[in-house]
């Protein structure tokens, strides 16, 4: 293991406020989303600003860290494949540690508390698995693949197996 731990954008620092519990400090930034910042049909682009803000509040056991990130997502319709833009936010809250020896996943490093994973864990739970264009999407047509929203009305004529076309002719006859 590396002395000096991965530092990502979306490091803050804490030295401030750090042994002081009771003491707290808003924070408010902007970081380029990471690669792979999302689930199989949407996501957040990498290199995308991602904007993070809340609160540091220094606790005994360590740095308490309350807040939200935001973002444009974009992705496809799980229906008819149609680009999706959406604005999303999600909150988290977590607490990063003094000392590694307990029981907690975060852990204050280099008087800095990196949020990378948290806000990654927050986006990819928030993340709609089957992201829609709009609520009533119809989809594709089954047949063609064509949109069904841009064409409502949209049908084929119903197929006859050559097999039996013989067959339907003979029915009409006999109307
Ligand atoms: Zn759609
Ligand atoms: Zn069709």
């Amino acid at each position: 293991m590396s002395s000096s731990p991965r530092r990502t954008a979306f490091h803050s620092s804490v030295h401030d406020i750090m042994h002081k519990p009771g003491q707290s400090r808003p924070f408010d930034f902007s970081a380029a989303a990471p690669a792979d910042l999302g689930i199989r049909l949407i996501g957040i682009p990498e290199g995308a600003p991602v904007h993070v803000s809340g609160l540091l509040e220094s606790v005994h056991e360590g740095i308490l860290v309350s807040g939200e990130a935001s973002a444009l997502a974009i992705g496809e319709c799980g229906r008819c494949l149609d680009r999706i833009e959406m604005n999303f936010e999600v909150e988290f809250q977590e607490l990063f540690a003094y000392s590694v020896e307990e029981a907690f996943d975060f852990f204050v490093e280099d008087d800095s508390v990196d949020l990378e994973q948290i806000v990654r864990d927050a986006v990819v739970l928030a993340l709609p698995f089957q992201p829609v264009c709009r609520e009533d999407c119809p989809g594709l047509c089954p047949e063609c693949g064509a949109r069904l929203g841009d064409d409502p009305a949209h049908s084929h004529a119903a197929a006859i197996d050559p097999r039996w076309s013989a067959l339907a002719d003979l029915r009409v006859d006999t109307e």
